[in-house]
């Protein structure tokens, strides 16, 4: 149990590592356009509320204790492997993407549209990785409050999320994202 919810520890401090040099240049590119709705920025607060402070809680101190639950052994090792996953697609797609990363919804002066890489399968590697992370969150964390609930609110958020984001690229960069979008699947990669 102890070993599980450090893995979880582990792999948002490498989350937050790999996201640290993006986060920086984005703070100082130039925005032209930027969609944040209220409900979007309430779930992401919701959202940090469920991944990290809860998880901080359950780790740090036994308040949560009486929402724990018990899984066999082998769930909480699926829990590491998918983590893991989550991980892989997350590096890949950060490396991508580069400059073009927004913690919302924003296009920079300096925006160019992605179409390699990871991108060349998915159009939302960053959003499949979070998918496995709530899945693996629920093993890992074997607590009501600190695991499952990151993935209740985690699918209107992605919903509400995609729909807005394709929308803008479409504003923004009409046919050729059209075509990309042609090409790629969402969260799972097209078949053929
Ligand atoms: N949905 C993507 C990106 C998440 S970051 C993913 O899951 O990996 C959100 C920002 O990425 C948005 O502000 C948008 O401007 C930018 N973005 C999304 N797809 C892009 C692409 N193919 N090329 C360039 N920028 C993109």
């Amino acid at each position: 149990m102890t070993f599980f919810k450090i893995a979880y520890w582990l792999g948002l401090f490498v989350e937050m590592g790999v996201r640290a040099p993006l986060r920086k240049t984005w703070k100082s590119s130039v925005k032209v356009d930027s969609r944040v709705s209220a409900t979007e920025k309430i779930l992401l607060g919701l959202l940090s509320v469920f991944m990290f402070f809860l998880p901080l809680v359950y780790a740090l101190t036994p308040w949560l204790d009486f929402a724990n639950y018990t899984l066999p052994g082998w769930m909480g090792w699926a829990g590491v492997v998918i983590l893991a996953g989550a991980l892989f697609v997350f590096i890949r797609a950060h490396r991508d993407l580069k400059a073009n990363w927004s913690p919302s919804l924003e296009i920079f002066q300096e925006h160019s549209l992605v179409t390699g890489g990871i991108y060349g399968l998915i159009r939302h590697p960053m959003y499949a990785s979070q998918w496995l992370w709530v899945i693996a969150q629920i093993l890992l964390l074997q607590n009501w409050l600190a695991g499952p609930l990151d993935l209740v609110f985690f699918i209107p958020f992605y919903f509400l999320r995609v729909r807005a984001e394709e929308k803008m690229m479409l504003d923004t960069f009409g046919e050729s994202y059209r075509a990309y979008m042609r090409q790629t699947g969402g969260v799972l990669p097209r078949l053929r």
